[in-house]
């Protein structure tokens, strides 16, 4: 099983250290070719104009598509799951258009950009994970097969479709292990 973290930008690193405690050896990747060999990859939060940009530059982003089509698992946190959408509001900027959902950037508003909270997700058993959502997006509509596992005042935080996972917070950066570990019975899936 061979699993990547998208290392263009943003906290890639987080996801890399998580993976190792779960006993996974992954790698960070920057080229297509690398994307080519995985089984999994994770796509972390930062800056969703940013990695689109770059991905597009490298050819990133139609690797991704093509493994995706042939059975790799995708993992997109934050700016990852903005990239996952095929619409984002207000926004032409480059994307994947995996999912069929409208997100919102910064959808939390200015004041209370960044905030925790605890929320259970039945997927990961009766204890409630803490969820940090840093200048988090909303999923603001979800269609065509897109299941919500947790969502927040009735907004989706947490996707999935079949081996495609997207979280509008990130789980990397706290000790909480199970979503990384969900994610990782995706790709064996
Ligand atoms: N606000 C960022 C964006 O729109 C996402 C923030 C994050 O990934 N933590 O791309």
């Amino acid at each position: 099983m061979r699993i990547g973290v998208l290392a263009l930008q943003g906290d890639y690193d987080k996801h890399l250290q998580m993976l190792k405690r779960l006993g996974v050896e992954a790698v960070p990747v920057r080229t297509a070719e690398e994307v080519r060999q995985l089984d999994g990859l994770i796509i972390p939060g930062g800056e969703s104009t940013t990695i689109g940009k770059l991905m597009r530059r490298f050819g990133i982003d139609e690797a991704i598509i093509e493994k995706v089509d042939q059975g790799m698992a995708l993992y997109g946190t934050c700016a990852g799951l903005i990239l996952m959408a095929n619409d984002i509001e207000d926004s032409d900027q480059g994307r994947l258009g995996l999912l069929d959902i409208t997100v919102r950037r910064n959808a939390f508003g200015r004041q209370i950009d960044s905030f925790e909270t605890d929320m259970t997700v039945p997927e990961l058993g009766p204890d409630p994970i803490r969820a940090v959502f840093i200048r988090a997006p909303f999923v603001t509509e979800v269609r065509n097969g897109v299941k919500t596992l947790a969502s927040i005042n009735g907004q989706p935080v947490l996707i999935q479709r079949d081996k495609l996972l997207a979280s509008a917070f990130h789980p990397e950066l706290t000790e909480d292990t199970r979503l990384h570990a969900y994610f990782l019975e995706l790709v064996q899936t």
